[in-house]
């Protein structure tokens, strides 16, 4: 039997399992199906976590957690989770791969992932000229013209990474006020090699087996406009991972909101006796790695005395 089970290794699963282990539970184990790091090893640039005073990729930022983290004693095992359950007083995790295990508590930390857009073709160029990453595949388009969808930060800040390798960069987005950060939203405009289309919205994905060629875009007018880019980046929002939370019948295991997203205290505790969440996945998440780490350290402690409390 785990004293906790961590799912999940982005900065909230990983700060969790430093803090229960530190703390004094000996047997956590953290389970994340890819590698430790979590969505943000896909950002192209840092400049927000304290005490990292130089922009630094995603990548480089979660480079030194996995081994901090691990050192007292955090397991890290390479599964998906795919549901979890309550039974008496313990879970019960199932793996995919059909493997089962207990434990006392559970924090779930399984972030969130790129919505589609929704347009014909999304799914049928996705890898092939569609894509969510732009640190992933933005090389494959250096010197060449790409298009850039949505107005948040993602898409901004991305757009700009982009037009760092590309010969020109359209962000494309449905209205004509941008949800992301004020000094991005200068920094683009005052970028060159960014061109906006504004109050406009992506209709058709085209082209052949060897990949997107093009996108038919339309405006509020309804005039359509034909873009021919070998390359569009998605970046529309987020949609948040609960599905380990799902039971055979369809409900979820602890309360969540219209949204998905679970419902916590600001001990991240949820209505489920031992049952935590921490970061995206969790109702007003600031959807920040800062927040991940803090929220992952508070359901730590919260797991920490609740595990003691059974003990005894
Ligand atoms: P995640 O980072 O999403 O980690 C969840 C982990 O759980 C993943 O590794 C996933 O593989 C794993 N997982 C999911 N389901 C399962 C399962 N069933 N079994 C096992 N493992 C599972 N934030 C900032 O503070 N500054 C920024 O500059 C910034 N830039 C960003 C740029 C981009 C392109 C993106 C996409 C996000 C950015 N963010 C930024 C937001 C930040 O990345 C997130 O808020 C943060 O990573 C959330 O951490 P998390 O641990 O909650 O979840
Ligand atoms: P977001 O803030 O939800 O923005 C999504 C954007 O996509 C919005 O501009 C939205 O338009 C547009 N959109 C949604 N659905 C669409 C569709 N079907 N077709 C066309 N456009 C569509 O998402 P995000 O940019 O991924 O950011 C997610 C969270 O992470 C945010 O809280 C953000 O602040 C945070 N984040 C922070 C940083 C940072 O701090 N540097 C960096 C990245 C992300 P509308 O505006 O019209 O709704």
């Amino acid at each position: 039997m785990l004293d906790l089970a961590i799912i999940g290794g982005g900065p909230a699963g990983l700060t969790a399992g430093l803090y229960a282990t530190r703390g004094g539970l000996k047997n956590v184990v953290m389970y994340e199906k890819g590698m430790p790091g979590g969505q943000i090893t896909q950002s192209s640039e840092v400049e927000n976590y304290p005490g990292i005073e130089r922009v630094v990729t995603g990548m480089e930022l979660m480079e030194p957690w996995p081994k901090q983290c691990m050192r007292f004693g955090l397991k890290h095992e390479m599964a998906e989770v795919e549901r979890v359950l309550k039974e008496d007083n313990h879970f019960k995790i199932i793996l995919n791969d059909g493997r089962e295990e207990k434990a006392l508590s559970v924090i779930v930390c399984t972030g969130s992932t790129p919505k589609k857009a929704g347009f014909k073709g999304e799914d049928e160029f996705f890898g092939r000229g569609v894509s969510t990453c732009a640190t992933c595949d933005g090389f494959f388009y250096k010197d060449k013209e790409v298009a850039v969808l949505g107005g948040g930060d993602t898409a901004l800040e991305e757009a700009l990474y982009l037009a760092n390798i590309c010969k020109k960069v359209y962000l494309i987005h449905r209205r004509d006020k941008f949800r992301a950060a004020p000094s991005t939203v200068l920094r683009v405009k005052n970028n060159d090699k960014i061109e906006l289309i504004l109050n406009t919205t992506v209709k058709e994905a085209y082209g052949s087996n060897m990949g997107l060629e093009g996108l038919i875009l339309v405006d509020k007018e309804n005039k359509e406009r034909d873009l021919k880019v070998p390359g569009i980046f998605v970046f529309v929002g987020m949609d948040v991972n609960n599905k380990v939370l799902k039971q055979e019948d369809g409900s979820f295991l602890c309360e969540v909101n219209q949204n998905g997203q679970v419902v916590v205290d600001l001990r991240m505790r949820t209505n489920i006796d031992g049952l935590f969440a921490a970061g995206d996945i969790r109702i007003e998440a600031p959807r920040q790695v800062v927040c991940a780490a803090g929220d992952g350290a508070t359901a730590a402690l919260s797991a920490l005395s609740y595990v003691e409390s059974l003990k005894g």
